[in-house]
């Protein structure tokens, strides 16, 4: 057949694509016309579910090279040697908006990096934060609920962000951030990445060590003015998406330097922060950068949906040598992100090939919809088998840490908000804390309870007393008589 003969999707000649076929030329359409039906039917299935966050984003391949030797801190094939490069696709979002919302919104980013290790995938399911709004899982639907439309108005409500965040005051130094200059950054290309949570670290000798993730650009950080920010989102709301696919396509490769902070295990109960808290950083001072290596974005999708749209990241997918943490937001994430494929892609969602390990997958999982490779054939399909199936190998067990306590839903067992978002007011500039600020009162003035900005203003007086006065007094609010 003439490779260029369109066909039907069951692989048959198409007579006519332009005309239906209808009874006389002023009759109507025959339903005898399957062409027809099957094209306007698929055409009627051709999204999957949007994203419930992080639906709207942009993506790109890339490769990752290893610039200093961290094998003593962990066996991880891919990191193993100075010089190993390792393919990736990395995509990244912004975190409240639909799909064809504008990219220029003040927002967290999301910064999600697939790893196509020789041992299997590793996805690092980053933002361009160090930190997050909420520290537990189980306050995740009602947070993103706030920051989605409201039910009535069907318009995105400040007053239950900002009623949320007051009664969340964990979520003060996320919010600072994002208030901060920060907030909207002028590209994808010109951002920090970070695993934000805590992972572990096993070496070949078994031994561990707590680590997190900072990748940072290397086209500097780059932000957009507030206003510019407004315009651009009126004149392009692709303006991101746009940049990140012409520079790689002029050759204008975007490169970060990944480095991490190591803990050592013991140092977990010592420590003056829960290391496991999301909503803290790691002093630079007491745990200062290592270097590990670059990555480099050098090849755009051939097509958004197959590799874009239907990328599927997992805080879950490890590898030999990293392991999860304690961290209470990432073990709901270890389920959360892997379901949400499950009921968006499907089931058999890691068989895409955006998905697919490049190294051999060998699983005794069978069936379920649109699995569309060899299912396995006529291979063993239970274990254990006399067939020669595959079998575990003991060596890459996880390793072990003790655990104690009662079963019980409990707290943090401390609750400093404060400290931390104080140390980043107090490193800002003049200007910044002025523009900080200014974003704050701006962003809280249309709240219509004046008890949900008096108690967001005492959180702000608790970071530095001057900064909760002067939003206070951008307000309009009187916090002293
Ligand atoms: P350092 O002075 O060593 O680090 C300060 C960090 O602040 C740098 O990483 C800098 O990033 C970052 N920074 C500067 N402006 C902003 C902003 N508007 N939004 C987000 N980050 C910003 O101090 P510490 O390690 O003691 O941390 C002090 C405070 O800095 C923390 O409480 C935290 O709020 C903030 N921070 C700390 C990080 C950490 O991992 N320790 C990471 C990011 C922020 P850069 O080098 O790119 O300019």
């Amino acid at each position: 057949m003439n490779k260029n003969k369109l066909t039907t999707s069951w692989g048959a000649p198409v007579g006519d694509n332009q005309h239906s076929m209808t009874a006389g030329s002023r009759g109507p359409t025959l339903i005898q016309d399957v062409h027809l039906l099957e094209k306007l039917a698929h055409f009627n299935r051709e999204r999957v579910p949007e994203r419930v966050v992080h639906a709207k984003g942009a993506g790109a391949h890339g490769y990752f090279q290893v610039t200093n030797d961290v094998s003593k801190y962990t066996k991880a094939n891919f990191l193993s040697e100075v010089g190993k490069r390792t393919p990736l696709f990395i995509r990244f979002s912004t975190v409240a908006g639909e799909n064809g919302s504008a990219d220029t919104v003040r927002d967290p980013r999301g910064f999600a990096v697939k790893f196509y290790t020789e041992e299997g995938i590793y996805d690092l399911v980053g933002n361009n934060t160090p930190v997050f709004f909420i520290r537990d899982a189980i306050k995740f639907p009602d947070f993103i609920h706030t920051q989605k439309r409201d039910p009535q108005t069907h318009l995105k409500n400040p007053t239950a962000v900002w009623d949320f965040w007051s009664l969340s005051p964990e979520s003060l130094h996320q919010i600072m951030i994002l208030m901060s200059d920060r907030g909207i950054p002028a590209t994808y290309r010109h951002m920090n990445g970070y695993g934000s949570h805590t992972f572990k670290w096993v070496n070949a000798e078994g031994e561990g060590v707590w680590v997190k993730y900072h990748i940072k650009t290397e086209q500097g950080i780059k932000n957009l003015a507030p206003k510019v920010a407004v315009e651009i989102a009126g004149e392009n709301p692709d303006y991101h998406t746009e940049d990140l696919f012409n520079s790689i396509e002029e050759g204008d490769f975007p490169s970060w330097k990944v480095s991490v902070q190591i803990m050592p295990l013991e140092d977990a109960n010592k420590y003056r922060f829960d290391p496991f808290d999301v909503t803290k950083v790691w002093s630079h001072k007491d745990y200062p950068m290592i270097e590990v290596g670059r990555i480099v974005l050098n090849r755009n999708p051939e097509n958004y949906f197959a590799e874009v749209e239907q990328a599927t990241f997992s805080p879950g997918s490890f590898v030999p040598g990293i392991e999860a943490s304690p961290d209470k937001m990432l073990q709901g994430r270890l389920f959360a992100y892997a379901d949400a494929h499950r009921y968006r892609v499907g089931a058999n969602h890691q068989h895409l090939p955006i998905n697919r390990s490049k190294s051999e997958v060998r699983t005794y999982q069978r069936d379920g919809q649109m699995r569309f490779d060899d299912n396995g054939g006529k291979s063993p399909y239970y274990e254990p088998n006399s067939f020669d199936g595959p079998e575990e190998s003991p060596e890459h067990r996880p390793s072990t840490s003790v655990v104690s306590g009662l079963a019980e839903s409990v707290g943090f067992d401390h609750h400093d908000h404060y400290t931390q978002p104080g140390d980043l007011y107090r490193l800002l500039s003049d200007e910044e804390q002025e523009r900080l600020i200014q974003q704050i009162v701006a962003s809280m003035a249309p709240v219509t309870k004046d008890e949900i900005k008096l108690r967001q203003i005492q959180h702000f007086y608790k970071v530095d007393p001057t900064f909760g006065k002067r939003i206070a007094q951008g307000l309009g609010i009187a916090i002293f008589n």
